[in-house]
């Protein structure tokens, strides 16, 4: 059997996890031996669980790093999949090299952009070593246009790459509406303190 690798990917919210999950529910009900892991950074909702936002689940193996996971995989598994693939470091890419040589279907979903719009971590070179690449979009929190940008609302101050399970700090944007220096939220916020000086100044000069 051919090894093949498989890319999910696409900003918060654009149904990743899911998509992964409904890959992996396929190969299950093709009895395949499908092994399923995230990195251990992950650990919102449940410690060995793929949840996706909408509560779907199925059962993961956490793991420290890329080394970890590949000595985890069973020689008799025809597919790995792994989410959050994004907080993995570069060793992430010779091991799904290595298992895709040995033939198995390796399934990966991750964020291919941090908060900032920048490729994340090992993606960019994940995405063209990969067979195939779906990306997948949100919408758009404030037109509905399909998004593909993760925009992190100004308010959170902390500036890691990623607030791990802080899904109420960050909306699906299209480009459009993704600036990561939030100028388009500003800008109407200095016409309304503009506003109020002038007013402001009339009042006193009368
Ligand atoms: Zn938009």
């Amino acid at each position: 059997m051919q090894g093949i690798i498989e890319v999910v990917c696409g900003p918060m919210f654009s149904g990743k996890t899911e998509e992964l999950i409904r890959r992996v529910r396929r190969c299950q009900i093709a009895r395949q031996k499908v092994q399923i892991f995230k990195p251990i950074i992950d650990n919102r909702y449940h410690a060995t669980d793929v949840v996706s936002h909408n509560s779907q689940s199925i059962e993961a193996v956490p793991v420290k790093d890329a080394f970890d996971l590949l000595q985890r995989v069973y020689d008799s598994t025809r597919v790995v999949a792994i989410d959050e693939v994004q907080f993995f470091d570069e060793n992430i890419l010779s091991v799904v090299t290595k298992l895709a040589r040995r033939g198995c279907r390796v399934i990966c979903a991750g964020l291919d952009q941090d908060y900032t719009g920048k490729p994340f971590g090992p993606m960019p070179t994940l995405l063209a070593i990969a067979d195939t690449v779906n990306k997948v979009h949100a919408i758009c929190t404030v037109c509905g246009e399909a998004a593909s940008k993760t925009y992190r609302r100004p308010e959170v101050k902390n500036k890691n790459q990623v607030l791990v399970g802080e899904t109420d700090s960050y909306e699906a944007r299209c480009r459009a509406h993704f600036d990561y220096f939030n100028e388009e939220e500003e800008l109407p916020l200095m016409e309304f303190l503009a506003k109020t000086l002038k007013v402001n100044n009339l009042a006193t000069n009368v």
